[in-house]
């Protein structure tokens, strides 16, 4: 029960079996210009039955939500094998009790999901990361929330103490500042450049307003992909 049954184009939702891998979906929607964004850790692995059981989020969550904010409706089997349907794919169809939002996170208990209908959003054209080295947690931490209180929302916001990036340095050899306090790790998306520029500029303002010490954008695809191995 691996399959996606439907990529429905007119109403930007896909409708898949349990078994799906995360990261199947997403692959399979981003060819056609589609994007589910929630991404657990365990996005290679896990399943989508899986993920809608235990309500998982990832790195994406700052700005996109976790996966109860893209279940529009599942199929499921109760334990005396009644199959029930709740939920519909499009947006407006609300009448009646949210059963969907029941099942998700009830890791198994309620009933066995077999169809689940997953809304999906635009892919955004790009995506910029950045990395600001801090002296201390406590400043890093301010820096976090005073982004989020700016106006901007982040992607993703990674946070690495001394202890971690003394570990990742040791083993990977990443060129990570060891005397850093902390390092935060973010990404910005968007369709236009100057938009992920003017993110990126308001985010280095607070940062440097709240003791960051050094700020570095990713120069390409590689350096982004570097950083973030760091913090994974
Ligand atoms: C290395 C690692 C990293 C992780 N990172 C994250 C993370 O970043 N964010 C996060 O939120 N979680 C994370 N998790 C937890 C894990 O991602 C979630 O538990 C994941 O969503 C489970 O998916 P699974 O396919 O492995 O499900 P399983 O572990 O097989 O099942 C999880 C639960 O869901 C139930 N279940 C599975 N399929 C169905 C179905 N069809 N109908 C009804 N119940 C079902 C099972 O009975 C079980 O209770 C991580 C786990 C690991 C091991």
């Amino acid at each position: 029960m691996n399959k996606i049954l439907e990529i429905d184009m007119k109403n930007m939702v896909a409708i898949v079996q349990p078994g799906l891998i995360n990261m199947d979906l997403q692959r399979a929607v981003e060819a056609v210009g589609l994007f589910y964004p929630p991404d657990p850790a365990s996005q290679d692995y896990s399943t989508i039955g899986g993920n809608v059981s235990e309500n998982a989020g990832g790195m994406r969550a700052a700005k996109y939500g976790i996966t109860k904010d893209y279940v529009m409706a599942t199929r499921a089997v109760l334990p005396n094998g009644d199959i029930i349907k709740a939920g519909k794919r499009t947006i407006k169809d609300v009448a009646g009790y949210n059963i969907s939002g029941i099942l998700i996170a009830s890791e198994g208990t309620l009933a066995v999901l077999s169809e689940i209908t997953l809304r999906l959003i635009p892919k955004p054209k790009m995506t910029k990361t950045a990395m600001g080295i801090f002296p201390t947690v406590n400043e890093a931490m301010e820096a976090v929330y005073k982004t989020m209180a700016s106006g901007i929302t982040p992607v993703a916001m990674e946070f690495l103490d001394n202890l971690t990036i003394r570990a990742v340095e040791q083993v990977h050899s990443k060129g990570l500042p060891v005397d850093a306090g902390a390092l935060l790790v973010t990404d910005v998306d968007g369709n236009l450049e100057d938009d992920l520029d003017f993110q990126l500029a308001q985010i280095k303002k607070v940062f440097t307003e709240n003791g960051c010490c050094e700020f570095r954008i990713a120069k390409d695809d590689k350096e982004a992909a570097d950083i973030w191995f760091c913090t994974s």
